[in-house]
């Protein structure tokens, strides 16, 4: 079946026991046994598994083409958990252009607790190869890149894993499943960050992993995931499953709306550089359309005349919301390297841009204002 169809029905059912069409909020932590002793409707603790949280698991396995996947209370806590499954002492190859939140785990908790992890442009397939050890068990992408869009090739990434008998993991959150698919371009796991376009809406903080197939790294991760309950509850659960039903359309037309907004901001004389991969300038546009079928609706852009002038722009604004985040239905700016603090490597004049669901062209009269005042 195809995507849209995939997303509505994948995970749902009418409720047998009242016929909803929506699905019921189970709140109950726990589950009734059998006079057998067995539980006959498979669930025994919401720790362990939960209905909504299957329904949203089987959803998500389903659209990336996975094999199973494991819902989580963040984006942030569902790559912690993956690398939990790994072992102190093991080596992993991470992206140096990568979400700020992911690098700074990695820094302060993993690498302290025995990682090894060379960052590397993941651009530079020959950096990716130079990189690898004996002992490297995961590399980690990030494809369009967070907050520069840069665009690394999954399949080439992936045979050089494969080589290294070590396991590639791509965070797809920037990119969606509707929009790219990792785990057929050779990934042994997807992660998203569902608090963006899943979600949908602002409105609801989750992760999830989606793995290509079973492993040894993937029942850690589920152990991981049962014995520490690092999961969403079946509310955030819903919430998450109600937003997939109409994120193929959403992404889409975001998609759309973006790529005419960087295509704008490209030829505006106060723009000094856009950063899109949609954009045939781009120096990933060849590889992105490779390995997607739209470009998304994060972008991200630097202004002339530097930081006081990108501030300006986002002061100026009147659609555009000032907040961080992207893929909800309002549109956002943001002064990145403010809301990423000390250490930033982000430039002091960069924008990021996420494209809602308003009209284009009012969008684009919003912006052409707030560069010309
Ligand atoms: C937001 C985000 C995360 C973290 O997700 P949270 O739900 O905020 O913890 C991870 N990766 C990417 C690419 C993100 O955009």
């Amino acid at each position: 079946m195809n995507i849209e169809t995939q997303a509505i029905h994948a995970g749902h059912q009418i409720d047998p026991a009242s016929g909803a069409v929506t699905p019921p909020i189970h709140l109950s932590t726990t589950f009734e046994r059998a006079a057998d002793g067995s539980y006959p409707h498979g669930h025994v603790y919401t720790r362990d598994t939960n209905p909504n949280r299957n329904a949203l698991e089987h959803n998500l396995a389903v659209l990336e083409g996975g094999f199973e996947a494991a819902a989580f209370a963040s984006g942030s806590v569902a790559t912690m958990s993956l690398l939990q499954a790994l072992r102190p002492g093991d080596h992993v190859i991470a992206p140096n252009d990568f979400y700020f939140g992911i690098r700074k785990i990695i820094n302060e908790i993993f690498i302290p607790w025995g990682l090894q992890v060379s960052f590397v442009d993941m651009t530079d397939l020959d950096a990716v190869r130079r990189a690898v050890q004996p002992n490297t068990a995961l590399l980690m992408l990030e494809s369009p890149s967070n907050p520069l869009l840069t665009v690394a090739d999954i399949r080439q990434i992936a045979a050089i894993a494969r080589q290294a008998g070590a396991q590639l993991m791509v965070d797809n959150t920037v990119a969606t499943p509707v929009l790219q698919h990792p785990l057929q371009l050779g990934a042994d796991f997807a992660v998203h960050a569902t608090t963006k376009y899943i979600g949908g809406h602002s409105d609801v903080l989750g992760g999830a992993i989606v793995a290509r197939e079973d492993s040894g790294v993937w029942q850690r991760v589920r152990f991981i995931q049962k014995v520490g309950g690092a999961v969403p509850s079946p509310f955030d659960c819903w919430l998450a499953l109600r937003g997939l039903q109409t994120l193929p359309y959403r992404v889409r037309a975001q998609s759309a709306a973006a790529l005419k907004i960087a295509q704008f901001l490209e030829q505006h004389p106060a723009v000094e550089q856009v950063h899109y991969p949609g954009l045939e300038s781009a120096a990933g546009h060849a590889v992105a359309k490779a390995q997607m079928e739209m470009f998304g609706a994060l972008l991200s852009f630097q202004v002339k005349g530097g930081q006081a002038a990108a501030l300006a722009v986002a002061a100026n604004v009147n659609l555009f919301t000032r907040a961080t985040s992207f893929g909800g239905a309002h549109s956002l700016i943001e002064h990145r390297a403010s809301i990423e603090h000390e250490g930033t490597t982000t430039p002091v004049n960069l924008l990021r841009m996420s494209v809602g669901l308003e009209n284009v062209d009012d969008l684009l009269a919003d912006l052409a204002q707030a560069l010309t005042v």
